[in-house]
């Protein structure tokens, strides 16, 4: 088995909200990500898949395959968008890294032919990511 992994880039905005607590709970526990204007990152998501290695091929994965999964089920719906206001995951779930990462993984699960899907890294900030694997 060997692992490998694809990065894609995305840019959006969002913001820390909880609908079912006050405004006063929601500033005590997310400060400034509360500003419901939201703000900005440049995201960066890692995508491992697992596999054997095609002898004929060399791959583990169609790589033109892969590509174009996280182009149109990540990369087109996330970029440039207010995740809170424009993705429908992020109308209840808070958009944060871990949340993102989640919702990453079950967007491409199933999706890519021919090989598992093993971890989606989602860096908010270039010390900050989060690894989701799938176990809930
Ligand atoms: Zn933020």
């Amino acid at each position: 088995m060997i692992l490998l992994t694809r990065k894609a880039e995305f840019s959006a905005s969002h913001y820390y909200w909880n609908d079912t607590w006050t405004p006063q709970a929601n500033q005590r526990v997310f400060g400034k990500c509360a500003n419901r204007n939201g703000h900005g990152h440049n995201y960066t998501v890692e995508v491992t898949v697992a596999g054997e290695v095609d002898p004929a091929t060399g791959f583990v994965v169609d790589l033109k395959q892969l590509k174009d999964v996280m182009e149109r089920e990540v990369v087109a719906i996330y970029d440039h968008r207010h995740l809170n206001l424009e993705v429908p995951e992020f109308k209840t779930a808070v958009p944060t890294t871990e949340n993102i990462a989640v919702a990453i993984w079950q967007r491409l699960q199933g999706k890519i032919p021919g090989a598992h899907l093993h971890r989606v890294r989602v860096y908010e900030l270039p010390d900050l990511f989060a690894d989701f694997y799938g176990e809930v």
